[in-house]
């Protein structure tokens, strides 16, 4: 059986803050505010899978009300998001994503970022898609209020 799932993020831009997409840390003048380190792609990756084993939601596994998750490495929440996706019996088929921002450039960092998935969740970089485009200028998004991700997850039973 085949399962599909979907997920959503979004985060504030704030000065004082390392900007991480993907797993990878980007040069900018600004990071993404939040509890974690307010990785929207991989929060993004981690409720589409979630959501393709109808697991609940990142909040639900990670609340941002715990100390334990203060400023971690979302890729240590997306490995344990893989181990609980094949934990449920499931084998990961493929992820697709789309990063809405208008700053930094995605493009030249999104081998890495593929690279960096992969390694958390034990599958090649192949079966992991990242694209990037900008908001033309529309909305929080168009004037870098923030950023945005979308992911889509398919899931096999074993
Ligand atoms: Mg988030």
């Amino acid at each position: 059986m085949t399962r599909i799932g979907f997920g959503y993020d979004a985060h504030r831009f704030a000065a004082g803050r390392k900007l991480m997409l993907g797993g990878v840390e980007i040069p900018h003048t600004h990071g993404l505010l939040g509890h974690s380190d307010a990785d929207v792609l991989l929060h993004a990756v981690c409720d589409a899978l979630l959501g393709a084993a109808a697991l609940g939601d990142i909040g639900r596994h990670f609340p941002d009300t715990d100390p334990r998750y203060k400023g971690i490495s979302s890729l240590t929440l997306l490995s344990h998001v893989g181990r609980l996706v094949q934990a449920n019996g499931y084998t990961i088929g493929n992820i697709d994503s789309t990063i809405v921002m208008e700053h930094p450039k995605v493009n030249p960092h999104v081998e890495a970022m593929r690279r960096a998935i992969g390694e958390a969740l034990t599958i090649p970089p192949e079966v992991i898609s990242i694209k990037a485009t900008t908001n033309e200028g529309m909305g929080f998004v168009g004037t870098g209020e923030g950023a945005v991700a979308y992911a889509v997850a398919l899931l096999h039973t074993i």
